[in-house]
């Protein structure tokens, strides 16, 4: 499937070889179809779980209404939102993993310790780092996972302000949104703000215009 914007030729290295990998293709529903979105200077970087059936079929992460919903916690359209200079996106697992008795199944485990040490330290320095859903709090906040993600969550005084603790967006999570209505009165204007305020970095950092690349 052609990909949208996206210019081979522009691509650091590393997102070429994901994008061949076929490292757990024998695991996969599908065959692989890695789906990431990643600029060098983005100020931004989401680590959210795995691509669902939508995103996988559109090339694009988030491209349903978990994505709808988190770009309305965030504050910003789909084109902000898809603008690689504007957010790195990279899910725990690029593949979509499938479906099971309870939804999507998780990443796959291979991912993340193949891929994530290479390619997360060439983002630079993003003013904002958003861990969405518990695959990703476990991964990058370990010390503060105790096997809930209301737990990390509700501490995201203490992580912030650089990085920030988010449920998923799933529609399944919409009895936890109501049981902690703490998460969208409090947390979601305050990261609002951030990201407005590490968007506008960009136009005061020469730096952040490097290439960059979107979907699969
Ligand atoms: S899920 Fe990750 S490790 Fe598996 S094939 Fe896709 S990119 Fe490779």
């Amino acid at each position: 499937m052609a990909a949208f914007g996206r210019s081979m030729a522009r691509e650091p290295a590393i997102v070429r070889e994901i994008r061949a990998c076929t490292e757990c293709r024998e695991a996969l529903p599908l065959p692989p179809r890695p789906i990431l979105q990643f600029s060098r200077r983005a100020p931004i970087l989401i680590t959210s779980q795995a691509p669902g059936i939508r995103a996988h079929e559109a090339g694009r992460t988030f491209w349903d209404p978990s994505g709808d919903r988190l770009r309305d916690w965030l504050g910003v359209s789909r084109d902000v939102f898809y603008d690689p200079s504007c957010f790195a996106i990279v899910p725990m697992g690029f593949c979509y993993p499938g479906t099971g008795a309870g939804g999507d199944l998780p990443p796959r485990p291979e991912c993340a310790p193949r891929w994530h040490p290479r390619l997360v330290p060439r983002l630079g320095e993003p003013k904002l780092v958003l861990y969405v859903g518990a695959y990703a709090l476990r991964h990058y906040l370990a010390d503060r996972w105790q096997g809930r993600v209301t737990d990390v969550v509700a501490a995201w005084r203490e992580i912030g302000p650089r990085v920030v603790p988010l449920p998923h967006p799933s529609g399944r999570n919409q009895g936890w949104l109501r049981r902690n209505a703490w998460f969208e009165a409090e947390l979601v204007p305050a990261l609002r703000s951030r990201v407005r305020r590490a968007l506008a970095s960009r136009s005061s950092d020469p730096r952040r215009t490097g290439a960059g690349s979107s979907l699969s």
